[in-house]
Order: C-alpha cells, then structure tokens, then sequence
C-alpha cells in the first residue's frame, strides 16, 4: 500500500467467506498465490516474479537469490479502492547478518490496479528489505515503493505532497528521516516521502545509479539513526553541508509545478537528444515524457510555510505501536495498522 494493515475481523470474515472456500492456489520459485480463480492466482503468481526480478534489477543491479521459504502472496479481486500489506520478520543468519525471515504479502482491489500499481509496490518493499535485512526508514520504505507505482499515482503524490507542504502539515526532514514507526498523519508520510525519495533518485543520477545512491544514503543514516548520521549521509552521498541543507535544495526543486506524464506510445526523434527526451524512461515498448502540469495544480510559493514539527527530541515520534488514525488516503486497505516489523 499503501498501507501496511491488519484487520482480524476482516480476516476472519474472509476466511468465513466463499470467494476464499473456493481460491485458487499457485506456486511459483518465491511465491504461493492464493487468489480467487486458478487464472488470476496464475497471472498474479507470474507478475509478481516479474516485479520481483525487474524492482531487484532497478534498486540493486541484480537479481535477489530464490527465497528459502516462499512469500505468501493472498489476492482478493474486489470493486473500489485497493491496497495491500506486506508483513516482514527480521532476523539475523548464521554469521549474524541481518536477513529478512519471514515475509507475507496481501493485496485487495481491483484486479487492474492491484497488477499495475499495488503489486509492484508491495514487490519493491521486498526488495528495500532484503537489502538492508532490517527495517527500512518509513518514508524511503514507502516513498521507494510509490517510486514502483503507475503515473498517475505518483503524480497524486506529488501533487499532494504540494499540498500538504503549502498547507504546513509536512514534517522538518530532520523528523521524518529518523521516523521508524507511522506517524499519527500517514497521507504525510507517503506524499512526503515519495517526493524527497524522488528527489534524491534525480540528484543521484535517477535511474539505477539514483537508486544506488539513495540505498547509501539511507544505510549511512540508519547507520545509528541519530541526526548525526542522518548529516553525514547528507554530506557523504550528495555532498550537502546537512539534513538541512537537503531540505532547502528540495523545497526549492519544488518551486516548480508538478511534472506529468502526458504522452504515451511515443518514441522519441532519432537523434533527438533534447532535455525531455534525455529524460524520459523507457518502460516496455512506451514512453513517458514529462512536462508542466496545468496551471490549476497547487505550486509551491514561497514563502514555503513548509515544513512543522521539529527536532525529534522536541516532538517525539508517535511510539512504536501506536495507531494512526484513520488516513483519507491512500484508500483502504486491510484494516488498521499492524506492527509489519515484529511478530507475525
Ligand atoms: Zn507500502
């Protein structure tokens, strides 16, 4: 998801229902696909090896090793909204490297939607937390995974990250890097989160290398998790003087309007090596380019009033467990928030 959850109610309803009696299963190298008929549990099954294989080549340049034990994978084709879960375990191997030991994955929503955009998701979350072995910081956890996600929700994102920054309500990045848990404003943490995680992919050099870049970045800040090490991964991997710094060369990357994927199925002139096309990701056989969005997308003007809350000593972090209110977005989900990282 969008948002990790966990409903026993739900559950339990499900379970009790007969879309789940009659599910189909599906096995393949790291998956066990249940979902509602024999076709989808296949087509989910074979999507998300993809997404698997293409997220692990984006962030890391490899393919990740076949899972020891294969991931859970509960599928429910369903009308409205959709959203998903992905529940880890960690733990540490012979040598007492970190690893990830047990995983599962839920997703629920329209078939559609669930294949192009909550899977991919959800699949990038592996990929963060095979990577580290341990809990990613949520905002790069969540903001990588909407980095996976269709056009039209990242540009949402972005958009509302302008919103929610214009409207005071985003949080000092000095609070938001060292954030281990949901905050009480989850639309916060997502918006805000895929907009700097995008950010500092294009300040790496997008692509692969933006995305290695950012991978140090974050194992440099959560090396310790204080303010200090959050400044020296600012320092060390894009050469700003601190957190601080980044912060203000990211408020001011967002002086401009949102970027918008407007044309699809174009390649670009040959030999046509101009800024927009330089830019433009190639995924499949289509094309995105980038352009202004319409003048009626909320911009960024200065003065920003940006950016609330402060220091993490002098705003503590809501506790570990606790639970977020209800978010108006992203869309529903599997129920309130569980505890991804612990137990389960
Ligand atoms: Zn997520």
């Amino acid at each position: 998801m969008t948002l990790r959850r966990f409903y026993p109610a739900i559950v339990l309803a499900v379970l009790a229902s007969p879309s789940v009696a009659t599910a189909a299963n599906f096995e393949t190298a790291n998956f066990v696909v249940e979902a509602p008929s024999p076709e989808l549990a296949r087509k989910f099954g074979e999507m998300a090896e993809f997404y698997r294989k293409e997220k692990a080549l984006e962030w890391l340049g490899h393919e990740m090793p076949q899972w020891s034990r294969k991931c859970p994978l509960q599928v429910q084709v369903s009308m409205g909204s959709a959203g998903g879960a992905t529940t880890f375990t960690f733990g540490s191997d012979q040598s007492g490297r970190p690893i990830v030991s047990s995983q599962r994955m839920e997703i629920r929503g329209d078939a559609k939607q669930l294949l192009n955009s909550v899977l991919p998701h959800e699949v990038t979350h592996t990929v963060l937390a095979q990577h580290f072995g341990r809990p990613v910081p949520r905002w790069a956890d969540e903001g990588g995974s909407v980095l996976s996600e269709n056009d039209e929700e990242r540009f949402s994102h972005d958009v509302r990250c302008r919103e929610i920054l214009n409207a005071g309500r985003a949080f000092v990045l000095r609070t938001l890097f060292r954030m281990t848990e949901y905050p009480r404003d989850m639309t916060v943490l997502y918006a805000q989160g895929y907009s700097v995680t995008a950010y500092l992919v294009d300040k790496g050099g997008s692509g692969r290398e933006g995305r290695g870049k950012l991978l140090q970045f974050l194992g440099t800040g959560m090396n310790g998790n204080t303010a200090e090490s959050w400044n020296e991964a600012a320092r060390r991997v894009y050469g700003y003087e601190s957190v601080d710094g980044l912060e203000r060369a990211w408020l001011d990357a967002l002086r401009t309007p949102p970027a918008r994927t407007v044309a699809r199925g174009t390649q670009p002139p040959a030999g046509d090596k101009s800024p927009t096309f330089a830019n433009a990701t190639s995924n499949g056989n289509r094309t995105e380019l980038r352009t202004s969005a319409a003048p009626t997308m909320p911009l960024l003007e200065p003065p920003v009033r940006a950016v609330r809350g402060a220091a993490p000593d002098r705003e503590p972090i809501r506790p570990v467990g606790a639970r977020p209110q209800a978010p108006d977005y992203p869309p529903p989900v599997l129920g309130p928030p569980e505890l991804p990282r612990t137990g389960r």
